[in-house]
């Protein structure tokens, strides 16, 4: 349709509204309670216009536009009605702008100064209803209502886009005012601490407690999750003094969690960064200078060669440091024995899903998943560990969409579910075939897509006939009527998508249940198109990218196999220089290797193991028993104290580089501050390192030089360069300059040989360790929303650690009683690997019979008690759950702990 406003003849679509199309063409009309993520609602009244043909003055946000309107922003009446409803607004705001952190960078000052008004003529009732209360509760941030215009726009990002709901406009008439849900303080509330309503804030009313106007903002990429969020780091002084959302950035659209915007200041400038180089003299560690630590490990290094050597990367490290350190460990050292924490967790997606699709990547974007009409979310607690995959879960909720929650523990996705299915830990494979077994009894298949695009099916059919649904009820504790009932809400309601995380990898039979996932998307045809598919969330930030740069025992980057003759003649004539056909050892095996004294020097880069492994003792053990170990981080970690050499990384901030995250898309992020002390990024440690031992190929100034190396050689990365991401990133496969990413993958054929998808045939097999007499109890290992992994940066932020910054051990009322502990008492959970101490917290949300602990904290290293039992095709360990035991312990087992961990010098 087409309207005219102030003279000017525009076109527009049905729906929107006068405000809208003005501003979309550069008009300004003021508006305070405006946001373009929230529904209108007329709060602040400050849009009026004039409508030819009408006697009234429309409120432009809530008038949709008709086809032949002649509209008028700034007549004299508009503007003195305007000048009147901002003087009564500035009658309620208190007046003394000079003194405010926000002066000359608040909305309500700028419309002051736009329609004119410089005082107001009125005494505020509000102001005397209310006068200085302010809620000053959440640790990063405060609400100073005598700042507070009502536009409710907190109130508004709060419900509609993070669905959370934790404030609310509390009282009546003149007493009305922002509060906590309830009249509370936001600390009381299911406040997630995310910030959005700061950011919408026009006033300084909501405000960070310490508030900086930066001088310059350097675009970035949120160092946490594998999410990838988008972001503005506001520097003032090579300081980092702020973090806003990038509303342009495809996976977040501005959103972030609150590690991505209160997060990182705090840890990136920490005292307790490593600012130089340090080695063992005399069995303390001292600080050197780079000279003498590169030296001393480039001759060390020396007499390692093969695969005495192994190199340990991380999933948080840059593309371009991942690609760095394979070629450090295959070129210089002669091994594959590289492998990083993606073993950890999604190895299990790596071996399943390229089986059966051709690609252990998730299949289509983060944008999908709202407008999906089904979500299963499956071993995944996505709205504390993928916070803003979880709110976009939480809003497709909100509009419709079905969603299906298959995990033992109440989460908070729970409360948005249409159906939540209670499984016994470890029973995947058993409630995945039930729900695949009602489906082709029923007929809910898509069976033109399961003729045309995929193989198997028969045989999984006939695997499933003698499966019945009383065996799925009694191995999953999920009875067969809600089984039923989760396969017709999946198969009737499409486009469908499944996501998972750890609950699903982390087993002795990850890849089956990795597998039976792909089963339900093959059955129902949710592969390869808009809003389908399978998201296999990744934890850490770069996990996907690492996988991509072939920190990997047998592939080199872009999966290309070690053991194929072609492939591996093309890095060698790239690298010049001869390079090892067999498969090197897989993370969880080189512990192994390291006792029976097969790996004599080890090299750790931005990994803690003495966290992250299972079975800690063991891991210490092997550590201890190293010629050489080089551990090169950002801070000193629990595994760096056992290091003969420790040495200082930069930081995401300090340096150039790229993130690739969960849906594949490659990041660009920006150095923002000068390096902390000494510190150097990793690529360049390890690169200066391969120069002293005298090998060619490592002479890179920049990022960029090694990420057009890695792209030469890689061909899913090969259209991509950093001129190209400097947008919004692209997602691979991306193999020339001309193409533009790829979104969905299999939109046409699945990657393998006869590109078509592959049916499994699944056998249940239940968890290595089933709870018994003498270990009673099932231990469920998971993550927090405020702490990040092993708290290594997390834990250097103090408005996190108020947050959550101990651990607590859930136990069910039941147990609870049983053993006579009651809610912050202190209980000793012992495994046949180890003992650890927490405080209790009594909670349904563990299912009987379970109990759950974190492993972000070096003073409950939950990891003592995780079984080391593998997945036999993934090698991932069972982290997700063993048997364990309960009783009361008391206040002198948690001061031990933290006695034994001499923890200041780590937090
Ligand atoms: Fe960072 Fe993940 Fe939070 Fe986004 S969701 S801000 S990537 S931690």
């Amino acid at each position: 349709m087409r309207l005219t406003i102030d003279g000017t003849e525009i076109d527009a679509k049905e729906g929107e509204t006068i405000l809208e199309v003005a501003r979309n063409e550069g008009i300004y009309i003021p508006a305070l309670c405006y946001d373009p993520d929230l529904k209108p609602n007329g709060a602040c009244r400050l849009c009026v216009v004039e409508v030819e043909g009408r006697d009234d003055l429309p409120l432009s946000c809530m008038t949709p536009v008709s086809d032949g309107i002649v509209v008028h922003t700034n007549t004299e009446k508009v503007k003195e009605v305007r000048r009147r409803i901002v003087e009564v607004i500035r009658s309620d705001h208190e007046d003394n702008c000079k003194l405010c952190v926000k002066n000359e960078h608040c909305e309500l000052q700028e419309i002051c100064r736009e329609v004119g008004v410089e005082t107001t003529p009125y005494e505020g009732i509000k102001k005397l209803a209310y006068p200085t209360e302010q809620d000053e509760s959440n640790p990063f941030f405060k609400l100073d209502r005598r700042r507070c215009v009502l536009c409710t726009k907190c109130v508004r990002v709060c419900e509609e886009v993070q669905g959370v709901g934790a404030l609310e406009l509390n009282g009546y008439g003149f007493s009305t005012k922002v509060s906590g849900i309830g009249g509370r303080l936001i600390r009381d509330t299911a406040c997630e601490s995310c910030g959005q309503c700061l950011e919408r804030c026009p006033t300084a009313c909501l405000l960070p407690k310490i508030f900086v106007v930066p001088s310059q903002e350097v675009k970035t990429i949120c160092p946490y999750c594998g999410v990838g969020c988008g972001m503005y780091m506001g520097i003032y002084y090579d300081r980092i003094v702020g973090v806003r959302g990038n509303r342009e950035n495809p996976a977040n659209r501005g959103n972030l969690c609150v590690k991505g915007r209160f997060g990182i200041a705090d840890f990136v400038t920490s005292l307790s960064r490593l600012d130089s180089p340090w080695m063992r003299k005399n069995g303390e560690l001292v600080s050197v200078n780079w000279e003498e630590a590169l030296d001393f490990i480039a001759s060390k290094l020396s007499e390692y060669r093969g695969d005495q050597f192994a190199l340990i990367a991380s999933g948080k490290l840059p593309n371009e440091d991942s690609y760095i350190a394979q070629k450090f460990a295959r070129k210089v050292m002669g091994t594959n024995n590289i492998d990083h924490c993606a073993r950890l967790c999604h190895s299990p997606s790596m071996v399943g899903l390229s089986e059966v699709l051709g690609s252990g990547a998730t299949t289509n974007s983060i944008s999908e998943i709202e407008e999906a009409k089904c979500i299963i979310a499956v071993g995944t607690n996505t709205t504390e560990t993928h916070p803003v995959i979880g709110l976009r879960v939480r809003r497709a909720c909100r509009k419709g969409t079905k969603l299906i929650v298959i995990n033992p523990r109440e989460i908070n996705l729970c409360q948005h579910a249409s159906l939540w299915l209670r499984n016994k830990p470890g029973s995947d494979v058993a409630l995945l075939s039930g729900i695949a077994k009602v489906m082709i009894d029923e007929g809910l298949l898509d069976y033109s897509f399961i003729e045309k695009r995929t193989e198997g099916f028969e045989a999984f059919k006939e695997s499933l006939k003698e499966f019945d649904l009383h065996t799925a009820e009694q191995i999953s504790g999920v009875s067969a009527a809600d089984i039923v009932k989760a396969a017709r809400i999946f198969a009737e309601n499409s486009p469908a998508c499944i996501l998972y995380a750890m609950g699903i990898t982390q087993h002795s039979h990850g890849t089956d249940n990795v597998r039976a996932i792909a089963n339900l998307a093959m059955l129902t045809g949710n592969l390869g198109k808009p809003s389908s598919g399978i998201h296999a969330l990744r934890g850490q930030n770069n996990v996907q990218g690492a996988c991509d740069m072939g920190c990997l025992p047998n592939f080199y980057p872009g999966y290309q196999p070690v053991t194929d003759l072609e492939v591996r003649e093309k890095f060698e004539s790239a690298w010049g220089s001869s390079l090892s056909a067999k498969p090197g050892l897989p993370l969880t095996e080189m512990f192994h290797a390291i006792l029976e004294g097969e790996i004599k020097a080890l090299y750790i880069v931005g990994e803690n193991p003495m966290l992250s492994e299972p079975d800690i003792t063991h891991v210490e053990e092997a550590l201890r028993q190293l010629d050489l170990l080089i551990v090169q981080d950002i801070f000193s970690t629990e595994t760096s104290r056992l290091a003969h050499v420790v040495l200082p990384a930069a930081t995401f901030a300090e340096r150039d580089g790229t993130f690739t995250n969960t849906e594949r898309r490659i990041q660009l992020f920006r150095k923002a501050i000068e390096p902390i002390g000494s510190s150097q990024p990793d690529w360049w440690i390890l690169c200066e390192t391969a120069k002293r031992m005298g090998v060619k190929g490592f002479g890179f100034a920049l990022a960029s030089e090694i990420f057009d190396e890695m792209a030469g050689l890689t061909p899913i990365y090969g259209g991509v360069s950093y001129d190209r991401l400097e947008e919004s990133g692209l997602q691979w496969p991306c193999p020339s300059q001309d193409h533009p990413g790829t979104p969905i993958l299999y939109a046409q054929q699945f990657n393998r040989s006869n590109g078509k998808a592959k049916f499994s045939v699944l056998q249940y097999h239940p968890p290595k360790e089933a709870p018994d007499e003498e270990y009673p109890i099932v231990l469920i290992t998971g993550r927090s929303l405020y702490q990040y992994h092993t708290g290594t940066m997390t834990r250097k932020v103090k408005g996190l650690n108020e947050l959550k910054g101990t651990e607590v051990v859930e136990i069910h009322p039941e147990d609870a009683t049983l053993l006579g502990i009651f809610d912050g008492e202190v209980a000793l959970i012992t495994s046949r690997r180890g003992q650890v101490a927490a405080r209790a917290r009594v909670t349904e949300s563990s299912l009987k019979g379970t109990v759950f602990l974190t492993f972000h904290f070096g003073e409950v290293p939950t990891n003592r008690l995780t079984n080391p039992a593998l997945d036999p095709e993934a090698k991932i360990p069972e982290l997700k759950i063993c048997a364990v035991r309960l009783e009361k312990g008391d206040e002198s087992n948690l001061q031990a702990a933290v006695g034994e961990q001499d923890l200041d010098d780590l937090y």
